[in-house]
């Protein structure tokens, strides 16, 4: 019997978690990431953002590097809980985790795109019509990398010398970025169909 792999129909938008999504956790005046579900604080513009994406018919996922699993810092159980709060309150279909340390060398830990392409393989995810948002420059190489569109959050808005990626100094700036770069997308397919039709 042949196999036929489902097509791929979605667009998706790749959140990093810490410093995106929720605040980071300050410890001895280092920026770290939650241990605990009491510790996990959303961004003030997390529902809001999340909400425009869906109702543009995106599907979110979180793409997380968390060395502090293979620390012994974190949790599965409190990591769950966490992602088990981003579906619910923001919409989230899966988290995806890098556990590992940077010294292990594995190939799910940002910049690698790897967990991109598992979600994209779950879902069906048309990955060159996705888009990535996250605060440091190895989330947006994990989307360059995948061939996706990057946002990278940075405290000052500055022109972006690589043409998939831009900036924004907010979550909701980079919402209203992508969803921008989505109609300027659906209005050049239009005006190819209508250059094609006149040319019958
Ligand atoms: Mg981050
Ligand atoms: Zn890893």
């Amino acid at each position: 019997m042949a196999v036929i792999a489902a097509a791929p129909r979605g667009w998706a938008v790749f959140l990093d978690r810490d410093g995106t999504l929720n605040r980071h956790v300050i410890r001895d005046g280092r920026r770290g990431s939650p241990w605990r579900l009491d510790d996990l604080s959303l961004v003030e513009d997390a529902v809001s953002a999340a909400a425009r994406l869906r109702r543009a018919g995106a599907r979110l996922f979180v793409v997380t590097n968390q060395p502090d699993v293979e620390r012994g810092f974190l949790r599965r159980d409190e990591l769950n809980k966490m992602h088990a709060l981003l579906a619910d309150v923001l919409g989230v279909s899966a988290a995806y985790v890098c556990p590992h340390t940077a010294e292990r060398r594995c190939r799910c830990r940002k910049p690698a795109s790897r967990l991109l392409h598992l979600a994209a393989d779950d879902f069906a995810v048309r990955l060159p019509e996705s888009f990535v948002v996250g605060d440091r420059a190895t989330d947006a190489q994990a989307g360059l990398n995948a061939g996706l569109t990057a946002v990278l959050l940075t405290t000052s808005a500055r022109p972006s010398t690589v043409p998939a990626m831009s900036y924004a100094t907010t979550l909701t700036s980079a919402v209203t970025l992508i969803l921008r770069k989505r109609d300027q997308a659906s209005a050049t397919l239009i005006e190819r169909n209508l250059e094609w039709n006149s040319a019958q």
